[in-house]
């Protein structure tokens, strides 16, 4: 099929026909490499607004925290990590964690995301308490830590499975994983920029055993390592299936799909790179905004799509809420690990993030990690004195 019978196809979708509609790994290759921007942009929004409440663009106000920058896993691509030994490593205490929480709280957050390394020297039960004193007293606060990397490492310090680890996580009071580690859950490109991360199955099973335990999980996805169209699409199909089997399976899914180009600014991924052609490193605004467009139609089985602003800039983020995105991502307060490559915006105020959306044509609504929407006075007096446009049709 040519790119336009396949839009057109995608532009007849409804949730009652989603399953005959369903788009094939080979028409979403068609695209990325056919598809004129804006024909892409308006399928995936009007798919978008089927999908979602149509006016709506959620944010969420939480906090990031990068507790260890010990790691064992050394990406070719990271400027965060530091080896074990390293003179800049550190670890953070209970009490430096919780009052990062504590000024969270403050402003009214209702989550934190807390990841960091691969770090051999932390032992199962110094997780297990910290998961208890936050859950003590942060009480409000959904604890999402530890992605899907580290349970690795912990299960293989604990000797525990990564099911027993993720298990006993919950009881602690863990709410939900981040997503990240994702990176491209491809063999030969994960093989290329990750090699100790180990094969895309392992990411995928943990985050499987996530879900079968009802915790929050959402799925991510970083481009331009110099993968082809096809490794995307390899990429998409495989969260695709994931989500098919674990709503069938256990009534939950990812909750969310966050995709960002790799940073390449100030690391040093283009030199230590071993295997691709270094040209194709990065993907610009363009081919961002097509990759986001593309994602919303082949994953119609998750329902929202997250704008990457501390990637892309809040202006492109504000493309990509009218090229399928619905959800302007979180406040983050403070980000080290994909910073430490590049962005050099790492913190939104919720202001800022209600005027994005308002002026991107949406009305803002504050979400909780589950993207259960959480409605304030400040966003119904912006709406009233900000200029918002009509939204694309
Ligand atoms: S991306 Fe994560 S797992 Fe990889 S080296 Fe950095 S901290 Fe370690």
């Amino acid at each position: 099929m040519t790119w336009k019978e396949i839009l057109d196809i995608q532009r007849s979708w409804t949730k009652v026909n989603s399953k005959e509609l369903r788009m094939s790994q080979e028409d979403a290759i068609e695209l990325y490499h056919n598809a004129p921007l804006h024909e892409l942009m308006q399928a995936a929004h009007k798919r978008r607004m089927a999908m979602n409440d149509s006016g709506i663009v959620t944010f969420l106000v939480d906090r990031n925290i990068n507790y260890t920058n010990v790691c064992t896993i050394n990406c070719q691509f990271c400027s965060f990590y530091r080896p074990p030994g390293h003179e800049e490593t550190y670890t953070q205490s209970f009490d430096e964690i919780s009052n990062r929480i504590t000024e969270l709280e403050l402003i009214g957050g209702s989550r934190i995301l807390m990841q960091g390394g691969v770090n051999p020297e932390i032992k199962f039960e110094w997780y297990e308490e910290l998961l208890s004193h936050l859950r003590i007293n942060h009480p409000t606060i959904d604890l999402d830590c530890f992605s899907p990397i580290e349970i690795e490492g912990i299960s293989e310090v604990s000797g525990l499975s990564t099911l027993e680890v993720l298990s006993r996580l919950k009881k602690c009071g863990m709410h939900g994983l981040p997503g990240g580690g994702a990176e491209m859950l491809v063999d030969s490109v994960r093989s290329d920029i990750s090699p100790k991360k180990g094969a895309p199955e392992n990411w995928l099973r943990i985050m499987e055993e996530a879900q079968s335990l009802n915790l929050t999980t959402s799925a991510t996805n970083v481009i331009g390592f110099g993968e082809t169209f096809s490794d995307r699409v390899e990429h998409l199909s495989r969260i695709r299936d994931l989500q098919d089997s674990s709503l069938s399976q256990y009534g939950i899914g990812f909750t969310s799909f966050i995709a960002w180009p790799v940073q390449l600014e100030s690391n040093t991924f283009g030199k230590r790179n071993r295997g691709s052609n270094k040209l194709t490193l990065g993907a610009g605004p363009t081919e961002y905004l097509r990759h986001i467009a593309i994602s919303r139609l082949f994953l119609d089985s998750i329902e929202h799509i997250q704008a990457s602003w501390p990637t892309m800039g809040v202006e492109i983020a504000q493309m990509a809420l009218l090229c399928g995105a619905d959800d302007a991502g979180s406040t983050m307060m403070e980000e080290n690990v994909v910073s430490a490559s590049g962005t050099s915006k790492i913190s939104a105020s919720e202001l800022e993030l209600q005027k994005t959306i308002i002026r991107a044509g949406f009305t803002p609504m504050r979400r909780d990690s589950d993207y259960l929407q959480l409605d304030t006075d400040i966003i119904k007096e912006l709406q009233r004195t900000l200029p918002s446009p009509i939204p694309l049709q």
